[in-house]
């Protein structure tokens, strides 16, 4: 048996990660068992290049919960340590990188988000245990050991009897972190964390529901088995080439990732790079709902299979945070500010790759089955036209795909709104003018009244459409987007010939000043053309520029 002192410079290192990493206690378990995680599949590796003849054999991690011995164990079936590795892996390295992590982070690390991302590792056990015993074999022929740690900086490292190969962490769980007892707040955690790590990890047992004979009676029950209860899928389809995945296959995977979403994706993206920096996913294009703000299901960030968070700002376009899956590289810096992020080169490369990737599976999309498209384009429209708004790159792109559909449900893109409406709908200059109505409902009679003239009317109805049409005629010149009840549509309606309405020159005008008298003059046009067309008895309009200041007034800056 031999005891020691932990070689340290910083005072004592525990209070200091208690403090730090408060808010994200519940880490611990994701660290200890990527620890089991990283162990077991060193020894798979050792075992392929056969550097030793052990029996790799189906290794789990075991998980549980000693409610009354107030003991959590987190068990494996890896390498491994010998004692001296003890003395090197836990002793010396765990605590030089703590120390080298508050020596750099000092200043920032009072930001919880920063820190709970960091992973303190092994000693993250103290954030919820005043003693944690490592008791472990190595695959090498040698006597287990047994470290024991309070917390303090003392430790001792005595011999064990444990005959099976691998570790078992015991964490002595602190009074006020008893839920770390609670078998639902464990299955809770290993689900959030751990739900896709590489090796299976078992937490207790459950019953399984057997499926009935094919001949089986009608009231026949069904039976039970006790199986373990595996936490993790140790192959998620993002793992998996495209190749070996048919559509089912990604609509399974999104039923994983989002047990509580019972709507079915639109389409999926499968991410798979490898240079120059490593990143594989799948990204799902969700159904739009109007509630869609309140949003929870969020495309979560992964590092090798393990959960990292569902705040994927600043690596993933804002547009495309409306997006569900998930993302997972290793080339993430997790262990910096989100400002910081944003500047970081390979950050900006993955963000550019991830926009040009979902660009480029909307065009096949567009190109392979426009009908389908056509038929979507209300359930994505916001985040394409989004993306528009504030990604130059993606702009350029989506001009391609982006649909503007007529309020009778033909569908252009900007090359053809171009082509086809010039024909008869332009201004004195030959400019191309574009009607479109915002609310079908609303300005019926305007609508109505275009379309006796044989104007096509588009019906663009998002929140941004203004700031879009606005970004669309600066980049296009000879283009004006003029909505349907503006004083505009004035300019590019011939007078016909031929009067429908009974009411004479003299009686216009004097009904249009009546008119004029009640409604302010600045904010409103009175047009009695309409009743030309039988469409409307009268049109009141308001200038297209003061609208859409107000809008954009409403939907606040951009464009
Ligand atoms: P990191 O995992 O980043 O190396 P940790 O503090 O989590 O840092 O772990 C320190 C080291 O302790 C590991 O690199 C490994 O060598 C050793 N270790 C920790 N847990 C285990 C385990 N379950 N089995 C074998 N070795 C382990
Ligand atoms: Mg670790």
């Amino acid at each position: 048996m031999a005891t020691g002192k932990i070689n340290v410079s910083v005072e004592n290192i525990f209070p200091l990660i208690k403090k730090f990493l408060y808010s994200d206690h519940e880490i611990f378990l994701r660290e200890l068992i990527s620890n089991a995680t990283d162990a077991t599949l060193k020894l798979k590796h050792l075992t392929d290049i056969g550097e030793t003849d052990v029996k790799y054999g189906n290794p789990v991690i075991e998980v549980k919960v000693d409610k009354e011995g107030k003991k959590l164990h987190v068990i494996d079936q890896g390498v491994g340590m010998t004692k001296e590795e003890v003395e090197k892996y836990i002793n010396e390295v765990a605590f030089s990188g703590a120390e080298e992590f508050l020596e750099k982070y000092k200043d920032s690390a009072k930001d919880s988000g920063i820190i709970g991302h960091f992973g303190l590792g092994f000693y993250s056990a103290f954030m919820v245990a005043n003693k944690v015993e490592i008791i472990t074999k190595s695959y090498k022929d040698e006597p287990a050991a047994h470290w024991v740690c309070e917390g303090t900086t003392e430790f001792t490292l005595g011999d064990a009897d444990k005959k099976e190969r691998g570790t078992e962490i015991i964490l002595h769980i602190n009074e006020e972190d008893e839920e770390f007892l609670e078998e639902n707040r464990i299955q809770e955690l290993l689900v959030k964390y751990n739900k896709f790590m590489p090796i299976p990890i078992k937490f207790g047992t459950k019953e399984e529901t057997l499926p009935l004979p094919e001949d089986a009676p009608e009231d026949a029950e069904a039976e039970t088995k006790t199986v373990d209860n595996i936490i993790n899928n140790p192959e998620p389809a993002w793992t998996k080439q495209p190749n070996d995945l048919e559509d089912k296959d990604y609509k399974s995977f999104y039923r994983e990732l989002y047990p509580m979403q019972f709507e079915e994706p639109l389409f999926h993206i499968h991410l798979n790079v490898d240079y120059p920096f490593n990143l594989t996913g799948i990204l799902y294009f969700p159904k739009m709902t109007q509630d869609m703000n309140i949003q929870k299901d969020k495309i979560q960030l992964y590092q090798n299979q393990v959960y990292v968070t569902d705040n994927v700002e600043g690596i993933v376009p804002e547009f495309l945070t409306m997006l569900r899956g998930v993302i997972d590289s290793p080339d993430i810096p997790l262990n910096v500010s989100r400002s910081y992020l944003q500047a970081d080169g390979a950050v900006k490369k993955i963000s550019s790759y991830i926009t040009r990737k979902v660009a480029d599976k909307l065009k096949s999309l567009f190109n392979n089955n426009r009908e389908d498209f056509e038929q979507k384009w209300n359930d994505i429209k916001i985040v394409i036209e989004y993306g528009m708004l504030s990604e130059d790159k993606f702009y350029e792109k989506a001009q391609k795909f982006a649909l503007y559909p007529t309020v009778e449900n033909e569908y252009f893109t900007f090359e053809e709104l171009q082509e086809k409406i010039k024909v008869n709908q332009t201004d004195k200059d030959g400019n191309l003018v574009v009607l479109y109505a915002s609310n079908q409902d609303e300005q019926h009679s305007y609508i109505e009244a275009a379309k006796a003239k044989g104007y096509k009317v588009l019906l663009l109805d998002s929140p941004i459409i203004s700031h879009l049409l606005q970004k669309m005629e600066g980049e296009k010149e000879k283009i004006t987007f003029v909505r349907v009840d503006s004083d505009q549509v004035d300019n590019l309606i011939k007078k016909d010939e031929e009067k429908i309405s009974k009411l004479s020159e003299e009686e216009k005008e004097k009904l249009k000043g009546d008119f004029e008298k009640v409604i302010p003059k600045e904010k409103y046009t009175v047009q009695l053309e309409a009743m030309d067309s039988d469409a409307a008895p009268l049109l009141i309009t308001q200038p297209e520029f003061m609208r859409r200041m107000k809008e954009m007034q409403q939907t606040g800056g951009g464009g």
